[in-house]
């Protein structure tokens, strides 16, 4: 091969780029990407950026030593074999891999901050004044997020949530409902089952006809895949680029990674979307290998984290809205201290975990649940045990 395109300087493109170039890649080597900026993280944007802890999260590689080329501001249009059409020209690939990420879903109206980019991040941190009213429509991760530091900046902060409990579109409320109180804890007013009509420039109007004056409303309801600009071409989408466990689309020389990707799981027996900072991190290295003509597989149990109200949540599963198994908890949400929750399959081996400020809990969990290993459920029951295969 001798040029190598990868589109989208996110960390699944930058780390797509630099794993071909680990795995002895020696071609010519093109990073396209939408943003001005050089590839930087964005898990820190909604946390340590917006709580005015940090300015700059840039990756920390040199794209000299890798001779990986760069091309900022520079926008994938379109695709067609062995060509990849962009804002600036015709860009002739021998091998491709597909990093365009994704995008916030927006809501109805011509108002509202949405929060993906570090461009967004460093501007909607300017506008969260002492006593300010902010809106934020969301409880899923990023609105918590959000609300965490608009509480810290000394706002009067509302959240709106479409559902019963807070990120229910990846937990079941037996466990979300514990989220609730930390809202009050935190001097945030959280209104759920409250449905959004539309944003506009002064606040939100809600579908019950009444509405809420804002001086910030940020959105955040969901991502979607950046791959408008795939219509037309030979790749198949459907709700994400699909790609196998090989993470190859199915079109010769095309593998796709991170947020984009709707990858079929073998682990789960279905299309996994992950959009999650794991995926973007640990599945290029995958694809490099299998364009590169290896045969590896991705397919772990997907893990995500967050950080709100003072408190660490860490996530490893596939569950939805669904509980799937028996759960089993250690111990009480009520007292305020961490706790933790297991879902074990029929043969008691590990399905997912939830760990509220127990990493220990939380490392082990998320192990077992990798190797399917089955579990002593009474053992697990009690907190004072540590977590471990029988
Ligand atoms: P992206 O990061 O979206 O990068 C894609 C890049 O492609 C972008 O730079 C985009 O501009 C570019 N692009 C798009 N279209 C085109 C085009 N047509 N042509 C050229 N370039 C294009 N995950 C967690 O697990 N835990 C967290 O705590 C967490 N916090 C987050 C906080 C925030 C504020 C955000 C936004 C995300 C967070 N995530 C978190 C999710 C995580 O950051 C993403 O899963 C990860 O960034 C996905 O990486 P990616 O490279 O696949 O896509």
């Amino acid at each position: 091969m001798q040029r190598v395109v990868v589109v989208g300087s996110g960390l699944a493109g930058t780390h797509a780029a630099m794993a071909l170039r680990r795995q002895g890649y020696e071609g010519e080597l093109v990073l396209v990407g939408a943003e001005e900026h050089q590839p930087y993280d964005r898990p820190p944007l909604s946390k340590a950026v917006l709580l005015g802890n940090q300015d700059d999260t840039s990756l920390t590689f040199s794209l000299d030593e890798l001779r990986i080329e760069l091309r900022p501001n520079v926008h994938a249009t379109g695709l067609r074999s062995g060509v990849v059409e962009t804002s600036v020209g015709d860009l002739a690939y021998d091998g491709l891999v597909l990093a365009t990420g994704s995008e916030p879903v927006r809501l109805p109206g011509t108002g509202g901050r949405y929060l993906r980019t570090k461009t967004d991040a460093l501007s909607l941190r300017a506008s969260l004044r002492e006593g300010a009213q902010v809106v934020v429509v969301g409880a899923g991760w990023i609105g918590a997020e959000v609300a965490t530091a608009a509480a810290k900046h000394g706002c009067q902060v509302t959240v709106l949530e479409l559902a019963a409990t807070p990120v229910a579109h990846a937990l079941p409320a037996e466990i979300a409902s514990h989220f609730v109180p930390w809202y009050a804890a935190a001097g945030v007013e959280l209104r759920t089952n409250c449905a959004v009509a539309e944003v506009g420039p002064d606040g939100v109007s809600l579908v019950d006809g009444s509405s809420l004056e804002a001086d910030v409303v940020v959105v955040g309801v969901g991502v979607r895949p950046a791959a408008g600009w795939l219509e037309g071409s030979p790749i198949p989408v459907d709700r994400g680029v699909l790609v196998g466990a090989d993470l190859a689309t199915g079109v010769e020389g095309v593998y796709a990674v991170g947020d984009l990707v709707a990858r079929w799981s073998p682990r789960y027996g279905e299309r996994i979307r992950g959009e999650h900072w794991d995926d973007a991190l640990r599945s290029p290295a995958v694809a490099a290998a299998n364009l590169l003509g290896g045969a590896e597989e991705y397919d772990p149990v997907p893990y995500v984290w967050s950080e709100q109200f003072g408190r660490m949540i860490q996530f490893a599963g596939n569950l939805g809205p669904e509980s799937k198994g028996k759960l089993v908890w250690r111990g009480d949400p009520a007292t305020g201290e961490g706790w933790s929750a297991f879902w074990l399959d029929s043969r008691s081996c590990v399905a997912a975990v939830l760990a509220v400020d127990q990493p220990r809990d939380f490392v082990q969990g998320r192990r077992l649940a990798e190797g399917s290993v089955p579990l002593d459920v009474d053992k697990l029951a009690d907190p004072a045990v540590m977590v471990k295969a029988t």
